[in-house]
């Protein structure tokens, strides 16, 4: 049994530094969906962490596979040697990433590198193609796409990127499309092409030769709260990259890995993207990994141009690629895309049943088992409650008092948001699905009175 007892005790200061949360109990055991922390107390993990542990905690067949893989061994440098499971994972996910034509990866370690990488293999393919002239990226306000200053300088939130905006070249935005907010003459298919034409608009505006690519979270995270725009959206998002010779990146390292109840959410629509970045669900947690899948066309391109100058130290390690496999083993021999499909389903319809007992939820949204709903004054109005109510601590904070844990996050100061992300693992069950629906009523019934008060 491994020491989990911290070396200082509760509410005492740490060594470490983060950005800051509540302070919180020592975690001491994973098993599915649950969490147990060092008092005994049990938490049902409807979050995933960030979205994360897709395939819940303590699978023991990665954990036996990570095993196998550590005792042959646990790293060897991508420039002294290949290894098995990296060329593997890669030949698995380009089956996956076939139909749409993403046939090449390239692995790195988390979400916010392989943004990085995604990008720089856009400006590569546009240097190569003797356009280098483009170097801009158009991404949505709000939108969250990691935390590195090249990553950062794509994230629509204007207080994350203030005090790095000096050091940074900050990206073009255009408004995500919150077509539930439209005015009363336009239909949410003429709301959602009038949002997708404003991408044409920042085209002309930044001048269409300066600019590289359009990268999109294709459903939403935590910046919008599952955001998932009508399905005329995309196509014409696409129709205008290509007439203007833009890069379509789709940003799933939340969305992907078969949480929206297809492996990469982007196969909801016919629109392909030309490069994908995944991290997250793709090992699920067990360890670091992430991914930029592109066309072949436009790896190619770029090797033939020399190469991608691009690279990490544990790109494409042996353990963390091992993970990744048995990860995939995992959802695809148990159908769990299909399961993410289904129990989405019920859990949506779930949870938009509490909008009847609680008129404070604004908006259901999302698909498979990336689901959000946000809360507001009035929900026909779409006015937010007052940002004074932190609702989205305040209604977080009460489910895990409860012993469920959801995510919560306040955007653009409350004023777009505050929302939830409810995203239980894809495995999750039915009986599972009844304990969180009942667990998060208790929480929001904490939180009705306050929502009353200022409703009244
Ligand atoms: N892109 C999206 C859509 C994300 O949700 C995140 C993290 O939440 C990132 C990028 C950054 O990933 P990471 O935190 O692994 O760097």
């Amino acid at each position: 049994m491994n020491d989990h007892t911290p070396r200082h005790g509760r509410n005492e200061p740490s060594s470490m530094f983060f950005w800051p949360t509540a302070d919180r109990p020592v975690a001491v055991k994973g098993d599915g969906i649950y969490i147990w922390d060092d008092d005994g107390r049990r938490y049902v993990d409807a979050s995933c962490g960030p979205q994360t542990t897709n395939i819940g905690h303590n699978n023991r067949a990665v954990v036996e596979a990570m095993r196998a893989q550590m005792d042959d061994i646990c790293f060897a440098f991508r420039s002294h040697f290949k290894n098995g499971p990296a060329e593997r994972l890669a030949d698995r996910l380009a089956v996956l990433g076939a139909p749409k034509g993403l046939t090449r990866a390239f692995f790195c370690s988390g979400g916010s590198e392989a943004v990085e990488g995604a990008i720089k293999l856009a400006r590569q393919y546009a240097i190569a193609k003797g356009e280098a002239t483009r170097y801009k990226i158009i991404s949505r306000l709000p939108s969250y796409h990691g935390s590195t200053l090249g990553a950062l300088s794509l994230t629509g939130d204007p207080q994350m990127f203030a005090p790095f905006a000096p050091m940074m070249q900050t990206q073009p935005k255009i408004p995500a499309p919150f077509v539930v907010e439209r005015p009363e003459h336009e239909s949410e298919d003429e709301a959602a092409l009038r949002y997708a034409n404003m991408l044409e608009d920042q085209i002309i505006a930044q001048g269409p030769s300066t600019v590289l690519a359009f990268i999109v979270e294709p459903i939403g995270g935590a910046a919008t709260g599952a955001l998932t725009p009508p399905d005329v959206y995309y196509a014409r998002v696409r129709e205008i990259c290509d007439r203007y010779g833009l890069l379509l990146i789709y940003d799933e390292v939340m969305c992907g890995s078969g949480r929206t109840g297809r492996y990469l959410a982007g196969e909801h629509w016919l629109a392909n993207p030309d490069i994908v970045a995944m991290a997250k669900g793709l090992a699920a947690g067990y360890v670091p990994l992430g991914a930029v899948m592109a066309r072949g066309d436009i790896v190619q391109t770029v090797e033939d141009a020399g190469g991608y100058a691009h690279g990490h130290t544990y790109s494409a390690g042996p353990l963390a690629c091992a993970a990744g496999l048995a990860v995939l083993d995992v959802l695809m021999d148990n159908d769990l895309v299909a399961n993410a499909a289904e129990k989405g389903a019920v859990l949506k319809a779930r949870l938009e049943g509490l909008m009847d007992e609680f008129p404070f939820i604004g908006e259901v949204r999302g698909k498979g088992l990336m689901l959000g709903f946000d809360v507001m004054a009035d929900r026909q109005q779409r006015i937010p409650l007052p940002p004074s109510l932190d609702a989205g601590s305040a209604i977080a904070q009460a489910c895990y008092d409860r012993g469920l844990i959801i995510y919560s996050r306040r955007m653009l100061d409350g004023v777009r948001g505050d929302h939830f992300l409810v995203t239980p693992p894809l495995n999750v069950t039915s009986e599972e699905i009844d304990l969180i629906v009942e667990l998060l009523r208790q929480g929001l019934s904490d939180f009705a009175p306050k929502a009353a008060a200022v409703m009244a």
